[in-house]
């Protein structure tokens, strides 16, 4: 028996209601102990799921809210147990002595995420639901919290579950036909099954794909503004941010290190990243944020180039634009533009180059067009996209290991040793999904071909 775990889930601030969650077995039970309905019944009583005016107490006995509580009868809940809610008041005071008496009557302080722990190791939820909640609450636009909705949905999990129920068959036929000689199963032979495996190992490759966009959704282009010192990069940032985040000085290489703000630019959310100006320095404080400038650059998903538009390009200026010709996604910004033209368009090599004014916001609306052209792709948000490295690492290995399962096939190996590869795809998706491969064919094994009679 588990026991029963008891939170606060609506956070600690003042707000209209507040609700103060528990589940396990002893849900109702503890619950009786602080809640007296208006009735006159007990919780126990309650029809499922209904909300209920009571009292709720503190751990003497005094009354502290008039508040609802709600019972939830196990299976059918979030996280498949018996689960009781009060919506309370929301003051932190309320939920706090709510709480307290909640453990003085016998629950326990919930971990974080233990209701979603358990939902996922009741199997009300497989891994990719589990991890899409946390997505869910945290997500900052829209578009994330779509994608988020439709993988707790289970988008993802109807993607892989049936990739996973082909190869499940498939090994659990090859183990059955070698290990229960006797019985009458059909015969095993690998290239049956290779239409299936190169089907599957596409759909992988296609999901893994969509990493590239899921990423973006879930935190943002990583944009990394470069150009040598002094030529408006911490102004830009200011300007984009909407207030003085950096420090902006007439020095030349104030900016030492990298300096990270988030900010919504038209419909694209742009992780930008300040770097100290880039050049060569024989300054060690600033020589390390020159080798960060380097690596943001290397790591963004674009580079803001800035050069000072009232000035001729320096050999600097010449250094930082060959550092950016090797990225995909860059666009230039010829700044300080109320100050005169000394560079054009036409002296810098990008497909992108926008005249601005961070000064006076002049041409971020070009900008953000740009942006939004280069970012913004009509892929659907509906939980199609992965968004977490952890999954795409893994679905990554699933489709390599598929791949070597192919090749392993068309060069005669023998089913054994395709297998082996067929059974680390399983093992990598079970990293997304949550199942453990081994129990699963085995369960199969005696659920489909009655073997164990
Ligand atoms: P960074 O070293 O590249 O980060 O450059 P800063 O943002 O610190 O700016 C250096 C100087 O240029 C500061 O004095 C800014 O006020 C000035 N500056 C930045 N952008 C503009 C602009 O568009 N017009 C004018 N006139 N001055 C600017």
């Amino acid at each position: 028996m588990s026991h029963t775990i008891a939170a606060v889930s609506t956070g600690h601030q003042i707000s209209a209601i507040g609700i103060i969650r528990l589940s396990g077995e002893e849900s109702c039970a503890i619950a009786q102990k602080v809640f007296t309905a208006m009735n006159g019944r007990p919780l126990s009583e309650a029809p499922d799921r209904k909300l209920l005016l009571g009292q709720l107490h503190d751990r003497t006995g005094r009354p502290i809210d008039q508040c609802m509580a709600v019972y939830a009868r196990e299976p059918h809940t979030y996280t498949g147990e018996d689960t009781v809610e009060f919506h309370c008041h929301g003051s932190p005071a309320v939920l706090a002595a709510g709480l307290d008496a909640l453990f003085a009557a016998g629950a326990r302080p919930a971990q974080r995420g233990e209701f979603t722990k358990r939902a996922f190791l009741n199997g009300q939820l497989d891994l990719t639901q589990a991890e899409a909640v946390i997505d869910l609450i945290e997500a900052d636009t829209a578009d994330a919290a779509a994608n988020a909705a439709g993988q707790v949905g289970g988008k993802l999990k109807k993607k892989l579950s049936p990739i996973y129920q082909d190869l499940t068959d498939l090994c659990s036929h090859f183990h059955a036909v070698l290990d229960y000689p006797d019985e009458d199963i059909e015969d095993f032979g690998l290239e049956n099954y290779a239409a299936t495996l190169r089907t599957h190992a596409k759909t992988l490759y296609a999901l893994s794909q969509t990493y590239g966009q899921g990423r973006i959704l879930r935190h943002g282009v990583a944009a990394a503004i470069v150009g040598k010192p002094n030529v408006g990069k911490s102004s830009l940032l200011n300007a984009l941010a909407g207030f003085d985040r950096a420090i902006v000085t007439d020095i030349p290489g104030t900016t030492r290190d990298t300096v990270e703000e988030s900010v919504m630019l038209g419909p694209t959310r742009l992780r930008l990243i300040d770097t100290a100006g880039i050049r060569e320095t024989a300054d060690t404080v600033e020589a390390i944020g020159v080798e960060r400038s380097r690596q943001a650059a290397e790591e963004a998903d674009l580079i803001l180039f800035v050069c000072d538009g009232s000035q001729p390009l320096s050999p600097e200026d010449e250094d930082i634009i060959d550092l950016c010709g090797e990225h995909d996604n860059a666009i230039a910004l010829i700044n300080k533009t109320d100050l005169g033209n000394a560079v054009v368009p036409g002296d810098l090599p990008f497909t992108m180059v926008i005249p601005i004014c961070a000064k006076t916001g002049e041409g971020l609306d070009q900008l953000s067009d740009a942006v939004e052209v280069l970012f913004q792709q009509d892929l659907p948000c509906d939980g199609s996209l992965l968004t977490n490295a952890r999954q795409y690492d893994a679905v990554r290995r699933a489709y390599d290991a598929m791949l070597r399962a192919l090749q392993g096939l068309k060069l005669g190996l023998t089913p054994d040793a395709v297998l082996t590869d067929v059974e680390e795809a399983m093992s990598a998706m079970g990293e997304v999904t949550g199942n453990t491969v081994r129990e699963d064919i085995t369960a199969r094994i005696f659920e489909r071909f009655c073997v164990g009679k």
